[in-house]
């Protein structure tokens, strides 16, 4: 990891890109591994409801505690902040968002401080773990998480409770491994499909719902196998997710049910989804490809291709690319994009 500047405060547009939630997190995440301080002002200006969240509230103080940091601005709404961040902590941690937040966005946060400590962390984190805009529990655990540790990152992620919008009061538990042995990613081909399992549980609510979505996946796409999970938690919802394993590279397209929209069209839309990637010749999808660049960055670099560049892709490589000394860039390869980490 090779620090771009050194001994002062960088000072970040959050009106940038695309103005999202992103821009703070992987603020606090390159500042807690590389110590430089940050001021952030037009937090989440692109946004309807611009400032900090609930759940980019509770990334930044758990971003505190385990950097024992010097916070300013640290509240709900706040369009400002300033975190100076002291040596990380490994350790045992318990985070509660108090709404249904994403989780898997705060453990997204902390993960690339943790793993470059050299003892093992563990961390509990409560709130929702099946958030629209945000990554899945079973798209960390089925997706994400696989690919990195390609590049050497273990950690083991368990979802205890699942957690909808608007009770959340899920939980997922992650044991985070120094990353010792730093491998380079190259991965331009995935290989054959050797075989694409469709998933579906409903929570609190008819079980029916994803015996339909089943249905629909099955009918829609050459399935090996169906399977109706069974979740545990007190909120209510439903999730579909396909799993597609190729012999170098494992995908996972993921959609949530939602009040007034059919379990049909649920499947229906994602089924189109895996379709659109079936078709296309692309290691990553959208959503990964924006997900592995900071790991990339932070380790040995590397090469992939992705089906789409995203402006929250182009916001990831500029705010990564403010802190380290690294060069990112997206070539466009008939229908698909070349994106290179050289470190
Ligand atoms: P804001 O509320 O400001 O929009 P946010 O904090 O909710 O921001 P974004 O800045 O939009 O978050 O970032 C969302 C993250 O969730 C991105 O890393 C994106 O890749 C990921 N993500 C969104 N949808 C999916 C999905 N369907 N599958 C996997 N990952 C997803």
């Amino acid at each position: 990891m090779n620090i771009a500047i050194k001994n002062q405060t960088i000072q970040i547009d959050g009106s940038q890109g695309e103005g999202g939630g992103q821009i703070l997190r992987t603020a606090l995440s390159l500042s807690m591994l590389t110590g430089i301080p940050f001021e952030l002002f037009n937090i989440r200006a692109g946004r309807k409801k611009p400032g900090l969240m609930r759940q980019h509230l509770v990334c930044v103080q758990a971003s505190q505690r385990i950097s024992n940091a010097t916070v300013e601005g640290a509240e709900l709404h706040s369009q400002k902040l300033y975190f100076q961040p002291q040596q990380v902590q490994a350790g045992h941690y318990d985070f509660q968002i108090g709404s249904a937040g994403s989780t898997i966005l705060v453990l997204q946060t902390l993960l690339p401080a943790l793993m470059m400590q050299d003892r093992v962390s563990q961390i509990s984190i409560h709130g929702g773990t099946h958030n629209p805009m945000a990554p899945t529990a079973d798209f960390i655990e089925h997706c994400f998480l696989p690919t990195i540790h390609k590049m050497g990152i273990t950690v083991d992620f368990f979802c205890e409770h699942a957690g909808f919008f608007p009770i959340g009061a899920g939980q997922i538990n992650a044991t985070i491994h120094p990353w010792t042995k730093q491998t380079k990613y190259t991965a331009q081909d995935k290989g054959k499909l050797l075989d694409m399992v469709a998933y579906a549980s409903t929570l609190n609510i008819p079980t029916s719902i994803a015996d339909r979505e089943l249905e629909v996946l099955n009918n829609k796409l050459d399935l090996t196998q169906r399977k109706r999970l069974n979740f545990r938690g007190i909120s209510q919802g439903n999730t579909a997710f396909v799993v597609l394993n190729y012999e170098y590279h494992q995908q996972v397209f993921s959609a949530l049910g939602e009040m007034k929209k059919s379990a049909e069209k649920v499947a229906n839309d994602l089924a189109k989804e895996v379709k659109a990637y079936l078709h296309a010749d692309a290691i990553a999808d959208e959503y990964l490809a924006d997900q592995l660049l900071l790991p990339l960055a932070l380790g040995k670099g590397g090469e992939f291709t992705a089906q789409v560049i995203s402006e929250h892709t182009k916001t990831q490589a500029a705010m990564i690319q403010k802190f380290l000394d690294c060069e990112i860039s997206f070539e466009n390869i008939g229908n698909i994009y070349k994106v290179s980490v050289k470190v």
